[in-house]
């Protein structure tokens, strides 16, 4: 065991949130320690995998005009590290053209100016080949969209950190927690102190806050993310301009169906279910359910006709799924100095700069510089009170 060291902060978690939150503090000059319980990288959390959609399309405006500063804060980053984490593709957004979400997605962008184009059916098989829009569905283009170079960015923003002094403890996992004034952590091999902490554990957030009295209805999903097999190798290639796309709902089913263009593995596109089976994280493969799989086929076969509709590769990753989708970002109730960002609902990669903005400045007491209250935890508590 280690002797005890002293922290301005402790964050918990070297995912994408804890380690953009790691960052600002230190950018902020405060002493920060970050714990991440794996080897880093590693594969078993939620911010692994070479890429993310990026984009602006959003049933919320909330979401849109956070992104905004999100956008250039990502690109800050690529250059201050000199890397390139970002690249234009554009986001193809498909849907029921009457149905609420399609419509939501359409007057959010519209109404905050996003430079957009909306697609009619001949204009559509024009510009984007190779995709089959299913009948009475709507089609437009967030041109401001693309993809978000995920490994790269963890690796880059993490190694930003401990050139500001930032310290990383890998493989040591947070055992135990002990609020107070200064709140004390202990891990597999030390015992740290701080005058606050933040706890950005992805899946496994309910572990950590059952330390501190807390627990939030979270639910852990596994999500299998599959490839799939070009017939003509590049007909959806990133470099062929091909765009992100997300199928709102449609013949398959009611959840977003999404995809991004070929990249990783040559002649291989992702296409992935934004929903997948329950699952304890430190058992994720023990969740074989492949429901979301047997949709996705009959989607590919009827929407991507260029894509063999059998997965080439499945690998997996987790959602950590709050009730209503919106994050949590909040002070913890009864411990105003332990700062929780926690229920990322699978859309929370692309604000990664802004939420570690977002929970710095929570931890440092700071108002913080956005209306945080659809993500503050007393909403669920309103509803249970509401439910009784
Ligand atoms: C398949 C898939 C596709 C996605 N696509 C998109 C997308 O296109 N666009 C987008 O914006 N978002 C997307 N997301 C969502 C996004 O990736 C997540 O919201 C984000 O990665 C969550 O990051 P996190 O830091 O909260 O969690 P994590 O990445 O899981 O990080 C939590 C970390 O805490 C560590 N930890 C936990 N417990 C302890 C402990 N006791 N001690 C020490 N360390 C601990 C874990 O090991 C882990 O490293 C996707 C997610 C998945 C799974």
């Amino acid at each position: 065991m280690s002797t005890e060291a002293e922290y301005d902060c402790i964050v918990i978690g070297a995912g994408v949130q804890g380690s953009f939150t790691a960052y600002q503090l230190a950018k902020r000059n405060k002493r920060t320690l970050l714990l991440e319980q794996f080897v880093l990288p590693h594969t078993r959390g939620s911010s692994h995998g070479q890429t993310r959609i990026i984009r602006r399309a959003y049933d919320q405006d909330y979401y849109t005009h956070m992104m905004e500063e999100s956008y250039e804060m990502w690109a800050q980053l690529e250059k201050e590290a000199n890397v390139k984490l970002y690249r234009q593709t554009g986001l193809l957004v498909m849907g029921p053209e009457n149905s609420e979400s399609y419509q939501m997605f359409k007057t959010t962008l519209q109404r905050n100016k996003v430079p957009m184009v909306v697609l009619t059916r001949d204009t559509f098989s024009q510009h984007i080949p190779h995709v089959t829009l299913a009948d009475g569905d709507g089609a437009l283009v967030d041109i401001t969209a693309g993809v978000l170079y995920a490994d790269r960015a963890l690796k880059t923003v993490q190694g930003q950190f401990q050139k500001l002094c930032g310290v990383i403890r890998e493989k040591e996992k947070v055992t135990d927690i002990k609020p107070g004034p200064v709140v004390t952590v202990s891990t597999s091999a030390g015992v740290y102190r701080a005058k606050s902490l933040v706890i950005t554990a992805g899946p496994w957030a309910n572990r950590l806050l059952a330390h501190t009295g807390l627990q939030l209805p979270l639910k852990v999903v596994k999500i299998n993310v599959c490839y799939w097999k070009e017939k003509v190798p590049g007909s959806y290639h990133i470099k062929q301009r091909f765009p992100c796309f997300i199928q709102t709902e449609g013949e398959e089913s009611k959840q977003h169906i999404y995809g991004l263009p070929s990249n990783e593995y040559p002649g291989l596109m992702k296409v992935c279910y934004h929903i997948g089976g329950e699952t304890d994280p430190d058992q994720r493969d023990a969740q074989t359910d492949r429901s979301d799989i047997d949709i996705l086929q009959r989607y590919v076969a009827r929407c991507l006709p260029g894509l063999v509709p059998e997965p080439a590769v499945v690998e997996s990753c987790m959602y950590t799924l709050t009730p209503d989708s919106h994050f949590v970002l909040d002070c913890h109730p009864d411990f105003s100095n332990i700062v929780i960002g926690a229920g990322f609902s699978g859309h929370g990669f692309k604000f990664g700069p802004l939420i570690g903005k977002l929970l710095c400045e929570l931890s440092l007491g700071e108002v913080p510089s956005y209306d945080l209250s659809p993500f503050r935890i007393k909403r669920f508590q309103a509803k249970t009170k509401s439910a009784l």
